[in-house]
C-alpha cells in the first residue's frame, strides 16, 4: 500500500460531527479494501474549542494543520456561542486556518447531479449536467486591502473606506491554479473583473493575459466583465469550464453558482495556498460550503454529500487520485439515482433517508463501482 496520507480531521459544531462521521465511514473503507491508507488526527476547532479552551483552535491544532497533508473542515458556530469574545468566535477558527496556512486559492464546483435538476430553481436543461469551477482569490482584494476605516467627519457624517488592492504576484498564482485546474478538464478559463471602472480591474485582466501568452498557451481563456458574467451564469452556466475571479466578485459568483444545484448540503470547497518546498505539495483546506445547521443538528437530518464531496475534493487535489475522486462522484449520483434523498433535498416520490444511511449507500454504490468490471 502507498504512503499513508496525512489528513487532520476537525468537525467543529452543529452537524460539523455528523457529516465528518460519514467521511470516516469512508477512510474506513478506503483503508479496508485497500484502496489507500490514511493516517487521521483530529482535533476541536470553533465553538466546541472555545468551551474546552477558551479559543477557537488551539496552537497544537495549528501547528498539526501544519503538518497535515491536507485538512477536512466541517463547520463551526451556533446561537450557543454568539456572545462569546470577537476574537475567539467559532469563525475565528477557520479565519485562522485559511490565514496562516496562506490558503489564497478558493475552489468551489458548480455540480447539477441528473436526479437533481429539478430542485434548482432554473429550467433542467439549463442545469442538468453542470460542471463548472468558481475559482476565487481569497486572501487579498477589498477585504484585506488597507486603509479599512470609518471615519467621523465631524458634520453629522461619516466615511467609510474599503480598498480593492491586488499586486501582481496575487494575481499570476491564482492565475497559475485557473489554467492548471482547466487543464485537467474542458481546458478554458473565463476571467472575470470589471476593468471598465476599476484599476485592478485592469491589472487583473492584463496579468491574467501575460500569464495564459507566456505559460498556458495551449487552454483556451476568455475574460468577461463581472456582472455580465453573473448574468450569464444564470442565462446559459454550461458555457464555462473555470470561472476565475478576485475575492469580492469571486463571494458573490460563488453563491449564485451554489443556487444552480439545489442545495447547500451538496456543495464542497476545497482552499489551496502554495506549494510546500520540502513536501511538493500544497497547503489545503476542504470543506463543505454549508454551515454548521443547528436548527437540524443531532436530528440525524444533515445531508453528509457536501462533506463526502469535500473528501473527494483532497482525494483530486492533494493526493493525485482523480481516479477514486471520480468513482466517489459516481457512487453519489448512483446512490441520487436510486430516488434516495436527505430532507433537504427531497422529491415527489423519493425515499428520505438520514445522515448516517445516505452515507452507508453512497459507501455501497462505492463498493459495488470498484469491484465491477469497467
Ligand atoms: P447554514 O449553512 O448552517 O444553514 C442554512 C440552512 O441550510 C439551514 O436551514 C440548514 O438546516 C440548511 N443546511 C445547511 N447544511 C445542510 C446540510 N448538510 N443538510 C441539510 N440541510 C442543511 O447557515 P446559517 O443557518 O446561516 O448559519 C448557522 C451557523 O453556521 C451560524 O453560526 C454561522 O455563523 C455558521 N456558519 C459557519 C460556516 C462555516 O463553518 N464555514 C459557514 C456558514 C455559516
Amino acid at each position: 500500500m502507498p504512503n499513508p496520507k496525512k489528513l487532520l480531521l476537525l468537525a467543529g459544531d452543529g452537524i460539523g460531527p455528523e457529516v465528518m462521521a460519514e467521511v470516516k465511514r469512508l477512510i474506513g473503507f478506503f483503508t479496508q479494501s485497500g484502496i489507500a491508507a490514511f493516517e487521521i488526527e483530529e482535533g476541536l476547532v470553533g465553538g466546541c474549542c472555545y468551551d474546552a479552551h477558551g479559543v477557537a483552535v488551539t496552537e497544537a491544532t495549528m501547528a498539526r494543520a501544519h503538518a497535515a497533508d491536507a485538512v477536512l473542515f466541517g463547520a463551526v458556530g451556533g446561537p450557543k456561542w454568539d456572545t462569546v469574545p470577537y476574537d475567539a468566535r467559532p469563525e475565528a477558527g477557520l479565519l485562522r486556518l485559511r490565514k496562516e496556512l496562506g490558503l489564497f486559492a478558493n475552489i468551489r464546483p458548480a455540480i447539477c447531479y441528473p436526479a437533481l435538476a429539478d430542485s434548482s430553481s432554473l429550467k433542467r436543461e439549463v442545469v442538468e449536467g453542470l460542471d463548472i469551477i468558481i475559482l476565487r482569490e481569497l486572501t487579498g482584494g477589498v477585504y484585506f486591502g488597507e486603509p479599512k476605516t470609518i471615519t467621523d467627519l465631524g458634520n453629522g457624517q461619516k466615511r467609510a473606506v474599503d480598498t480593492q488592492l491586488y499586486d501582481t504576484y496575487e494575481i499570476e498564482r491564482i492565475a497559475r491554479v485557473g489554467f492548471e485546474l482547466a487543464r485537467r478538464r474542458r481546458n478554458k478559463v473565463t476571467s472575470m473583473e470589471k476593468r471598465n471602472v476599476m484599476k485592478t480591474g485592469v491589472l487583473w485582466r492584463e496579468v491574467v493575459g501575460e500569464v495564459h501568452a507566456r505559460e498556458y498557451k495551449d487552454v483556451e481563456l476568455d475574460h468577461m466583465l463581472a456582472d455580465a458574467g453573473g448574468m450569464q451564469l444564470v442565462r446559459w452556466p454550461k458555457q464555462f469550464d473555470v470561472i476565475l475571479t478576485d475575492n469580492l466578485f469571486g463571494d458573490i459568483l460563488s453563491d449564485i453558482a451554489a443556487m444552480l444545484t439545489g442545495s447547500l448540503g451538496m456543495l464542497p470547497s476545497a482552499s489551496l495556498g502554495e506549494v510546500d518546498a520540502k513536501t511538493g505539495r500544497r497547503k489545503a483546506l476542504y470543506e463543505p460550503v454549508h454551515g454548521s445547521a443547528p436548527d437540524i443538528a443531532g436530528k440525524g437530518l444533515a445531508n453528509p454529500i457536501a462533506m463526502l464531496a469535500s473528501f473527494g475534493m483532497a482525494l483530486r487535489y492533494s493526493f493525485n487520485m482523480g481516479k477514486e475522486a471520480d468513482l466517489l462522484d459516481a457512487a453519489i449520483a448512483a446512490a441520487l439515482a436510486k430516488g434516495l434523498r436527505t430532507a433537504d433535498i427531497k422529491s415527489p416520490g423519493a425515499t428520505i433517508v438520514n445522515t448516517g444511511e445516505m452515507g452507508a449507500a453512497i459507501i455501497g454504490e462505492l463498493e459495488r463501482l470498484a469491484t465491477s468490471p469497467r
